[in-house]
């Protein structure tokens, strides 16, 4: 694995049901890389993400994928509403409004799809961002960076 990842456990989330794993919601954390791993670990943020993917590409892992992290909120994808139940949430360290993403994100990104990607019979379709599962309320990702990282999934993996 080219990218280090570490445990870092969130309190956040529900043990059952079993996560779907269905597919992929991406966001930006608008803090930095150690702010949010303590904000999920705190006790009041009742947030929290599957993965989070620190600017240099290291991965913190938050909550077991086979759980249900708190991640999404009020959100609707492929005509489904509480996606909590089956998107998995990986979240970028930083704010792609006003940087975009590294190199080292991005390809920290796919590292961590391969590992899903077959297995799990994911297909682009099912790759999302916060901006377009909850409209009008989260504008993460950047629409551009969301292209870009889009671009980057259907390159390596197809459609
Ligand atoms: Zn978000």
């Amino acid at each position: 694995m080219a990218y280090p990842e570490f445990d870092a456990p969130s309190p956040h989330h529900a043990v059952e049901p079993p996560h779907e794993r269905r597919g992929v919601c991406f966001h930006h954390t608008v803090l930095g890389f150690a702010e949010t791993i303590a904000f999920m670990q705190s006790p009041a943020s009742r947030v929290s993400y599957h993965v989070v993917i620190a600017p240099d590409g290291a991965r913190a892992r938050l909550v077991p994928e086979e759980r249900v992290a708190w991640h999404a909120g009020v959100s609707s994808f492929q005509g489904r509403e509480g996606c909590n139940a089956f998107l998995l949430g990986v979240a970028f360290a930083g704010d792609t409004r006003v940087a975009p993403l590294t190199e080292a994100q991005v390809e920290s990104a796919l590292e961590w799809l391969e590992a899903r990607w077959a297995r799990l019979g994911w297909s682009l379709d099912w790759m999302t961002d916060h901006r377009q599962i909850a409209p009008g309320r989260k504008d993460d990702l950047a629409p551009v960076e969301w292209e870009r990282l889009r671009a980057a999934i259907a390159a390596r993996f197809g459609g």
